[in-house]
């Protein structure tokens, strides 16, 4: 790996890990669970970093246990986009010291030897290339972590946010890692000032200049791809493989757009009468708010930054609470790489802030773009604030996608489709399959195929630990909504075939809901967790019937090889982007957006530069 040159302001992190506020104390209830388990649940309690890395500690509430690699082809190409994936599989069994019956231990999870080729997102190393265990244990994570960056960034230089720090923590442990800059009204009006005077030289440079900058900002995040994706995994908890699949996905549009932004072309218009002539061309639109969500910390950051710094535009980054680290690094590379001072600023704030820093964004009239990724609820909100400026707005909210399951699809295919849309990220993705429709005549062989490889190929655990597919829930929030949404939903009649009970801390198991309702909880909302709900329908125009009855609109995907239901179940869902066939549809070359109130704009591929240009007309009399 490379050694980044350490600045002078750098906090390293703290070598006495504390466990954060944030956690609630364990607080034992008993659920019942239609399967009839009763089970001790406790939200709050997260597993501490010596249980997850010592088996043998005295009185763990879980135990991991290595199991032996069998032969084999799994979903974790997808899942962990890697190449060559082998891995030693440990699962989780509950220990013997509850005070309520334990049920029995988990079979074994034993994740085979995948071989396979990422076909979606770029060029994540083997896992195999790293020792099978803990070669980022902590103590050498705090070492490779020197220089980890925790200020703001404003105007080129690295500076303390005004209202102080606020906590980051590991949501597998529950450890504090790091203290970050709590940015106020103050900075960020700060750097509204200077992303608007730095776009006056910005914007003037010519397309090749700024898609140079562009290709060094690839190469530095390229470079320090293995360091980042560690910071990523410790703050957000997904596995390495997918952290480091993810910086390679960041990267890419940095390639996409400095090529496209050589081919953002205007028009010349035929005119209707003699003496005039008409042009149109696209000019930068200035600067740009961009917040983003802690699922995809560098993803949705590097989609963004690229596009706007290609168009000609300044930005200003306000990264999630949970995963500013991943944000801090990523404009550290874009330091090394030669941005101007200016043209990229990030000002991280606590959760309590976010409402006045979001509203000062919104009411700027040196604002000129608002670029959102998150909930709904939160676009909502932005998008009715920026009224008054009318600023250009683009939203990529929450999903609710139906995965289709048709007679014809081939089930070997769609097994592993549903695996990989649904268990990325530990399910919390916007485009994760939230409502499985399987036809009646093949969900017995779907759902006990999904089974058979949900206790076959998934591993929850610790990011950095090798095989780990599942990580933890990222905080007590979201972890306490999808508890309730499975609990609700079982309440109302679902079938808990595996998994739907606490684990523990901030991990929640893979989990598989049959009998699931469409005025159940868990297909009403968006899961944002590992669980699979399953509805059972009977005919194409129920089931299309079905999928469009929410007002989200983000993704959706199919499986049949059927010709004309192909054509017509692509062209009947309402939803801004389909997969047939395939459960990946991620990609810097196509455009990612949704309808309804998944939002409006789109990101990546040609479209994703216009969202920052504006398009200027010119007639020419002569
Ligand atoms: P989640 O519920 O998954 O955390 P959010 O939509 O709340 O999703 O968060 C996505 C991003 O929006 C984060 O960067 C968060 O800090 C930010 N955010 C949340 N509320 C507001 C708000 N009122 N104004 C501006 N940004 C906000």
């Amino acid at each position: 790996m490379p050694v980044p040159t350490i600045p002078t302001n750098f906090q390293p992190f703290s070598t006495t890990p504390r466990i954060s506020q944030r956690h609630t104390p364990a607080t034992a209830t008993t659920i019942s669970l239609s399967l009839g388990i009763s089970q001790h649940h406790s939200p709050g309690n997260r597993l501490s970093n010596s249980q997850l890395h010592s088996p043998s500690t005295s009185a763990p509430r879980y135990n991991l246990s290595p199991a032996v690699s069998s032969g084999g082809t799994t979903t974790q190409q997808h899942l962990q986009a890697t190449h060559n994936t082998t891995t030693t599989s440990q699962h989780l069994h509950q220990s013997t010291t509850h005070t309520t019956p334990a049920p029995s231990p988990s079979t074994s999870t034993a994740t085979p030897t995948t071989s396979s080729t990422s076909q979606h997102i770029s060029q994540a190393p083997s896992i195999s290339q790293y020792p099978a265990h803990s070669r980022y244990n902590t103590a050498q994570f705090y070492r490779m972590a020197e220089g980890i960056m925790t200020k703001a960034f404003i105007k080129g230089s690295w500076v303390e946010g005004s209202g102080g720090t606020f906590p980051v923590t590991d949501p597998a442990t529950g450890e504090e890692i790091a203290k970050v800059a709590d940015c106020t009204v103050q900075d960020v009006n700060t750097a509204i000032e200077a992303a608007s005077v730095a776009t006056e030289t910005w914007r003037l440079k010519s397309v090749k200049e700024r898609a140079a900058v562009l290709l060094k900002v690839r190469e530095e995040l390229l470079k320090d791809k293995e360091r980042i994706a560690t910071l990523l995994t410790r703050e957000n908890g997904k596995p390495l493989g997918e952290s480091m699949g993810e910086v390679g996905f960041a990267a890419s549009f940095f390639e996409w757009f400095a090529e496209e932004a050589r081919r953002q072309y205007g028009e010349t218009i035929p005119s209707a009468v003699p003496t005039k002539r008409m042009i149109t061309i696209r000019q930068p639109v200035g600067v740009a708010a961009l917040i983003t969500p802690w699922n995809f910390p560098i993803g949705m950051i590097g989609r963004k930054v690229s596009a706007a710094l290609a168009a000609g535009c300044t930005c200003i980054i306000k990264p999630a609470e949970d995963t500013p680290l991943t944000a801090l690094a990523f404009v550290r590379a874009c330091e090394r790489a030669g941005v101007p001072a200016g043209v990229v600023n990030v000002v991280p704030c606590s959760r309590a802030r976010v409402q006045e820093v979001g509203a000062a964004l919104c009411d700027s009239p040196k604002v000129q773009i608002l670029s959102f990724t998150g909930s709904t609820g939160v676009g909502q909100w932005l998008y009715s604030r920026c009224g008054s400026t009318m600023k250009k707005i683009s939203m990529e909210l929450g999903g609710n996608a139906p995965f289709i399951v048709f007679p014809t699809a081939k089930l070997d295919q769609a097994i592993p489709g549903a695996m990989a849309s649904k268990f990325r990220n530990t399910g919390q993705t916007c485009v994760t399959a939230n409502r499985i429709f399987v036809h009646e005549s093949i969900h017995d062989a779907f759902v006990s195929g999904l089974e058979a490889a949900m206790t076959k190929e998934l591993k929850m655990g610790r990011g950095l630990e090798a095989g780990v597919t599942q990580g933890p829930i990222i905080n007590q929030r979201q972890y306490d909504r999808l508890d309730k949404m499975v609990k609700e939903s079982v309440a109302a009649g679902a079938t808990v075939v595996r998994g739907g009970m606490s684990c523990g801390g901030l991990f929640y198991p893979p989990t598989l809901l049959t009998g699931v309702k469409p005025n159940m909880p868990i297909a009403q909302q968006e899961i944002f967790g590992p669980v699979a709900a399953i509805l059972k329908f009977k005919t194409e125009e129920e089931v299309i019937r079905l999928a469009n009855t929410t007002d989200r609109g983000l993704a959706g995907y199919f499986y049949s090889n059927d010709l004309g239901q192909v054509w017509r179940v692509a062209e009947a869902l309402e939803v801004g982007m389909v997969g047939v066939n395939e459960p990946m549809v991620s990609t810097c070359e196509a455009p990612f957006g949704g309808f309804k109130l998944s939002g409006f704009g789109k990101e990546g591929s040609k479209h994703g530069l216009d969202e920052y240009s504006n398009l200027k007309y010119i007639c020419f009399g002569i």
